[in-house]
């Protein structure tokens, strides 16, 4: 009795044994690949990541776009049948990918059943090993690119990058700061040559890292040393400096955003400390905590902006958080001296215990149903690279714990240490002003009517004549 006692309440257990995700089978192939597995959620799936390690950094601002052109030339086709033989043969296999270039590195990302997941690996190891790049590929390639940045890169839309107009507030921050390229490097220019040369010394077996989560194969690590250990590998390549913070930029500038509308956004942006200890734990704890302070100030206590929000992200080796607000044009004013006084009075007081505590406590809430499901760990992976050795995970929720209110504090005094800078996204007339004008130009067309009216007007008997 007490035995099926004891098998019940183990068999009613069960369910709450969560996955460890920390933990992973992680190893070395023989030529440098480095293989991350794990056996996730849903055993019909996989989620497959391979991230080469090249992205937009490593070239500087002329050839900026090299890595992302071979990421699409690389879809450019396996044999005669070309780009769409080979999204069929995919298809075939029930699968789906897709591929992005950041500015740390080049990832191919592939959702698919896991019944076919060898030979869905053999395809991607076929694109990545013989996919045949010609001139007629490059022109391909270089055409969708444009179109992704939203078409021919003409004078006019240069003239326009060059003075900053229509990139969001902190691209142009970043790019004042000469954090970031002003202009979009010359796709036309690249050849087939700096192409060839990318991949030879950047795909190489000793770059890049398998991630596969889901109903993963037994025989998967044998066929993995078999095939993508056949990879070559080659000298590592010194990764470029990143840029770093080599301009002023204006404190406070407005930038045109379309022609008419009264909705305006309001950025203020600070620079990013480096931390000596638990760097990325605190900020994201500092940015979740401003994020409620600004709800708490600007929309629950002053009515002024329906959705504010905190973000963080980087250029070069900088980061930068932006407190952002959605406004109406005649609140401007108004939603800066409410900043600027949350803002001095966390300078003066620091944050509040209390709240600390209750953001902390909901962020590590988060962390643990974030990344449910087989991709969003595959993801999570990917993110966390940095934070990986030796099949082990840095467990995010025990980094948001360690950080502690002193900690915060000080890294909030570093990052208010400075005014910050104000970027106000607004459109070049509001309603009233464009009411005005047209009032105006009545006025104008009214006058001008009257007087002529007056010039041809007949004299009145007995008026005095000229
Ligand atoms: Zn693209």
């Amino acid at each position: 009795m007490r035995c099926l006692m004891f098998v019940c309440l183990l068999i009613c257990s069960l369910p709450s044994f969560a996955l460890d995700r920390s933990r992973v089978e992680g190893y070395l192939l023989p030529n440098g690949l480095q293989v991350i597995l794990k056996n996730g959620y849903e055993r019909d799936h996989v989620a497959i990541r391979l991230v080469v390690g090249v992205g937009l950094d490593d070239f500087n601002c002329e050839q900026k776009e090299l890595p992302h052109l071979l990421e699409h030339l690389l879809f450019s086709g396996i044999d005669e049948t070309g780009e769409g033989g080979l999204e069929e043969r995919l298809q075939s296999l029930g699968g789906e990918w897709n591929a992005y270039t950041s500015s740390a590195d080049t990832t191919f990302v592939i959702e698919a059943p896991a019944r076919n997941q060898r030979k869905i690996l053999d395809l991607l190891l076929a694109v990545i090993h013989d996919t045949r790049i010609d001139a007629k590929a490059l022109a391909t390639a270089k055409r969708i690119i444009e179109r992704e940045d939203g078409g021919h890169y003409g004078h006019l839309q240069r003239w326009l990058d060059r003075q900053d107009i229509g990139h969001p507030a902190s691209d142009q921050l970043a790019t004042e700061l000469g954090l970031k390229c002003p202009e979009r490097s010359n796709l036309e220019d690249m050849t087939l040559e700096q192409v060839n040369t990318l991949r030879d010394r950047w795909y190489a077996a000793n770059n890049m890292t398998l991630i596969v989560v889901g109903g993963l194969d037994r025989l998967l690590p044998a066929y993995l040393e078999r095939t993508f250990g056949e990879l070559p590998a080659t000298e590592p390549e010194e990764r470029r400096t990143l840029e770093s913070i080599g301009q002023q930029a204006a404190q406070r500038r407005d930038l045109t955003r379309g022609w008419l509308g009264d909705s305006v956004k309001l950025h203020w942006l600070f620079v990013e400390p480096v931390l000596d200890n638990d760097h990325q734990a605190t900020l994201d704890l500092l940015s979740h905590y401003l994020d409620w302070a600004l709800y708490d100030q600007l929309r629950l206590r002053n009515g002024l902006s329906y959705g504010p929000s905190a973000k963080r992200e980087s250029f070069g080796d900088t980061g930068l958080l932006s407190l952002n607000a959605d406004l109406e044009r005649e609140d401007i004013d108004q939603a800066v001296e409410v900043m600027q006084k949350l803002f001095d009075h966390l300078r003066k007081e620091g944050l509040d215990p209390e709240t600390f505590e209750r953001i902390k406590y909901a962020s590590v809430a988060k962390e643990s149903w974030s990344t449910q499901g087989n991709s969003a760990l595959a993801d999570y992976y990917w993110g966390a690279l940095n934070d990986y050795s030796d099949g082990r995970f840095v467990n995010p929720v025990r980094k948001l714990r360690q950080v502690s209110l002193v900690q915060a504090n000080e890294a909030l005094k570093e990052l208010l240490k400075e005014d910050g800078y104000v970027r106000i996204e607004k459109p070049l007339l509001g309603y009233d002003e464009l009411y005005g004008l047209v009032a105006l130009l009545l006025g104008l067309i009214l006058a001008a009517g009257l007087l002529r009216w007056r010039r041809h007007a007949p004299e009145k008997p007995g008026g005095a004549t000229r």
